[in-house]
């Protein structure tokens, strides 16, 4: 019965609301999913990869091997693992959708990769913590997509999101054009754990849906460890490749 009734729900929620490619928004057979051409057209981020940066590598070299550009810039989060590389095909799109369109159903799939991709994170029993938005931003936008797939991290992988762990006290200007240096000013000072937080000998994954330079994840970790936290892991949905030299 409850079978049932769960199959004529289903059936009425496709009349509805048909099953659409979560990226492009074309139709497609099942719900909650990707058509084909967009399945195709995201560069899934698979090893071998950076071990702290987790850039894809073209040649497989050996585990455990790092980049050069983790050496010669070194995080201050320990490792970072990204589902795809950000691009403008169905990455940005999905990143797009997260903001504006089906949150929830797009929240659910990408978090269900993060879990995937961030596998080797998950061990430590970390307390996930999304990136925060600045009080005013957060106001604009009435929600954090951060914190949604924080929560649906968290989820599937049976650990637990806080998003009080982390305050943004300082509103940003966007880091496209800057500078390395201006990038790691524009961001210092901008998180901040509060007191009420009690971070001692946790370990942190932080969860933000793009990765850009690395400047604003650097400047978050920076604040979690001074609050405490015995390491800070991220896991990302997509990652820039290259400079970060690019809108989002
Ligand atoms: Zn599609």
């Amino acid at each position: 019965m409850r079978r049932a009734l769960d199959t004529m729900r289903r059936v009425a929620l496709d009349i509805v609301y048909p099953p659409h490619c979560l990226a492009c928004g074309c139709a497609t057979e099942a719900s909650n999913g990707l058509c084909g051409a967009c399945w195709r057209g995201i560069q899934f981020i698979e090893r071998p990869f950076c071990d702290r940066l987790g850039t894809p590598f073209h040649h497989d070299l050996g585990d455990g091997l790092l980049s050069p550009e983790a050496i010669a810039h070194p995080p201050v989060f320990r490792r970072a693992r990204a589902v795809a590389l950000y691009d403008d095909g169905p990455a940005r799109r999905l990143v797009h959708r997260l903001k504006y369109g089906d949150r929830v159903e797009v929240a659910g799939l990408l978090g269900r990769w993060l879990a995937r991709a961030a596998s080797d994170l998950l061990g430590e029993a970390p307390v996930i913590v999304p990136m925060p938005l600045h009080r005013e931003r957060l106001w604009r936008r009435q929600f954090n997509q951060a914190a949604l797939l924080a929560d649906e991290l968290a989820q599937v992988s049976g650990l637990t999101s806080d998003a009080f762990l982390l305050d943004r006290v300082k509103s940003t200007t966007p880091q496209v054009g800057l500078s390395r240096a201006q990038r790691a000013a524009n961001v210092q000072g901008a998180f901040k754990v509060p007191p009420s937080a009690d971070l001692r000998g946790r370990t942190v994954l932080l969860v933000d849906d793009v990765l850009t330079t690395g400047a604003t994840a650097n400047a978050a970790s920076r604040a979690l460890l001074r609050g405490g936290a015995k390491g800070v892991d991220l896991a990302v949905f997509a990652r820039v490749a290259g400079t970060g030299e690019i809108a989002i």
